[in-house]
């Protein structure tokens, strides 16, 4: 089999599905996405699915609020309501250094006009009783963020993007891709199980998996995988008022709701691996930290689990945009735990900078493969968390 395209995409996550989607808008000539097993079944169908605002650099905050604006209109632009759940985001700090970052973060944050609230114990213990407060020195609490569903926002990217021409294959029809051809450093197209698809572009939207895709056409993308656990407790009623995604920073561990039940962090590994097993020490973690700083959750039970793979790259943030020295490679790589949020308007920047040649929605220059040879590293100072 021989087949040519314009664009070929690799990966059929959120990432590589919103690029099909708003190219397809664009009418850019044929779209092929190749995905190797089913759509969505890599870090996007086993993330937490939550959107926030309140990030600590520019460049994340413009893409939270591009991103918001689809997610505000999404069952308009494509039919299926994206369970886009607004319980707001509350950050909580236990050390004076740390209430230092979310000071910074606010004034930063209030700069884009998000109406970020910084909050003492006290209100915070007005607000939501069920917590833990007597260790607490600040928090910080925007309205504007929540969660919404992973799978149905994919349906949407997939099924706009297919409505519109562009060919989606799964693993199932021998989709893997199993290399890049390049001649005289530019891109020639893929080879797959199946065969060969010439196209004089191709997108790395491979998530964890990017690093390997980048070695295909001898680029070396610093992405690697890390993997997180994440636990649901059986159905369990925690208080009348609405639960924020509540974030215990120091302890890097997280949760919301979910459905009946409550969603815990559990741990992140500190080495790269491809591991998805779930297991009992973190399982343990995530109910420790649980019971400590909800002590409610002592009667809690947990029901199910599950592993994924954040996708990090040096400095937490994306790597976005073109290979200066391999023509037709275009990267859209080291989402670093922010992906699906940040999936519509990555989305539109890739899809501006193929069919137009650059972004104008918002600046990815800062994003460029070249900033690490270069040294140019973005400072992020939550790093500790991811979500
Ligand atoms: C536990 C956990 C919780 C998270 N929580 C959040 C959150 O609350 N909010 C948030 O914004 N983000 C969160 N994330 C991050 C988010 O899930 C990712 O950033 C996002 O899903 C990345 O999407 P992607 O399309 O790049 O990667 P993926 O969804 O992994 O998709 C990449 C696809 O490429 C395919 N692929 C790889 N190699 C090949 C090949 N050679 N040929 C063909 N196909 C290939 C894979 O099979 C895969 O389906 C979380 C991640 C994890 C692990």
């Amino acid at each position: 089999m021989r087949k040519t395209a314009d664009i070929v995409i690799i990966g059929g996550g959120i990432i590589g599905l919103s690029i099909a989607y708003h190219l397809a808008l664009k009418r850019p000539g044929k779209v092929i996405l190749l995905e190797k097993g089913q759509l969505g079944e890599g870090s996007t169908g086993r993330s937490a699915g939550g959107i926030r605002t309140q990030f600590s650099t520019e460049i994340n905050i413009r893409f939270s609020l591009e991103s918001l604006k689809t997610f505000e209109r999404f069952e308009e632009e494509f039919g299926i309501d994206p369970e886009f759940k607004r319980i707001g985001y509350l950050f909580l700090a236990t050390t004076d250094s740390e209430k230092e970052i979310f000071k910074k973060n606010v004034s930063l944050q209030r700069r884009f006009g998000i109406p970020v609230e910084l909050l003492t114990p006290n209100e915070i213990k007005a607000r939501w009783p069920f917590l833990r407060t007597d260790d607490i020195v600040a928090g910080t609490f925007c309205s504007w963020d929540g969660y919404a569903g992973p799978s149905e926002v994919l349906s949407g990217f997939a099924g706009g993007a297919k409505r519109r021409g562009v060919e989606i294959c799964e693993g199932a029809e021998g989709a893997e891709v199993i290399g890049i051809s390049v001649v005289q450093r530019k891109v020639r197209g893929v080879k797959t199980k199946k065969g060969e698809i010439l196209a004089p572009v191709v997108v790395n939207a491979g998530g964890p998996f990017a690093s390997s895709i980048g070695e295909m056409a001898g680029i070396q993308i610093p992405v690697k995988p890390l993997r997180r656990q994440l636990f649901v407790t059986a159905p369990f009623h925690l208080s009348d008022r609405t639960v924020p995604l509540t974030i215990d920073f120091h302890r890097g561990w997280y949760f919301r709701q979910e459905v009946d039940g409550l969603l815990l962090s559990g741990p992140q590994d500190q080495e790269p691996s491809f591991n998805l097993s779930v297991d009992y020490e973190a399982m343990a973690e995530a109910s420790e930290n649980g019971t400590y700083r909800v002590p409610a959750l002592e009667k809690a039970c947990i029901a199910r689990g599950w592993a994924g793979l954040y996708e990090i790259s040096p400095d937490n943030h994306a790597i976005l945009g073109k290979v200066p020295e391999m023509e037709g490679l275009i990267l859209a790589n080291g989402l670093s735990g922010h992906g699906f949020q940040h999936s519509p308007a990555i989305g539109k920047v890739i899809a501006e900078l193929i069919t137009e040649g650059e972004s104008r929605t918002i600046d990815i220059a800062p994003l460029s493969i070249e900033r690490f040879k270069k040294g140019q590293l973005i400072v992020e100072p939550m790093t500790a968390f991811r979500g």
